[in-house]
């Protein structure tokens, strides 16, 4: 099962206002996160029963699914859970959660420019969590690259 806090969230809401139904996306970010984050330790709760692909660049989810394996005794590389980010967002976390033995992939989109191009643009745009972090990252990386230069 992937999990996403998901995408489209602007063309839901207009299609639903439009077409007369209510709306499918959730009231404000706070519920997704709450939401999200439930949905993340339902499934780890019952790895048993199903699969996981904890699909986000939120650093509380990530820590979240992380600490959730941990205080069930679950190993970080338990076959049924998987971590991915989107291939230059998020490098950070996808990084650490490599470091620390999980099973992390970057999701590379390929196509035609005019797909891909949006598709990214539309990503960059809903990922509220990259922006806050992209600061961070790139201070990250300058940090990374001093270390190198000195070591
Ligand atoms: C490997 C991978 C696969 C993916 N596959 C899919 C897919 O199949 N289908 C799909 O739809 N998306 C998919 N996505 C995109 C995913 O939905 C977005 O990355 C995600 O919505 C951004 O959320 P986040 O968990 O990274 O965290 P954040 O950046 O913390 O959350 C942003 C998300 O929170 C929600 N949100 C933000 N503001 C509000 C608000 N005011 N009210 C309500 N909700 C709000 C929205 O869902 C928004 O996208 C995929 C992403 C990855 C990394």
């Amino acid at each position: 099962m992937k999990l996403v806090r998901g995408a489209y969230m602007e063309k839901e809401r207009k299609r639903a206002e439009e077409k007369g139904y209510p709306s499918p996306i959730q009231p404000d970010k706070a519920s997704s996160d709450r939401d999200f984050d439930a949905g993340v330790s339902l499934c780890i709760e019952n790895l048993d029963k199903v699969s996981l692909l904890v699909a986000s660049h939120n650093e509380h989810s990530n820590m979240l699914a992380v600490d959730k394996l941990k205080e069930l005794n679950i190993p970080l590389n338990h076959s049924h859970v998987n971590f991915s980010q989107l291939y230059g967002m998020s490098d950070n976390i996808t990084f650490n959660l490599a470091e620390a033995g999980c099973n992390v992939s970057k999701y590379l989109p390929f196509g035609p420019i005019e797909d891909v191009i949006p598709y990214l643009m539309r990503r960059a745009q809903e990922n509220t969590s990259v922006k806050g972090q992209t600061g961070r990252e790139l201070g990250l990386i300058q940090k990374e690259l001093e270390r190198r230069k000195h070591s």
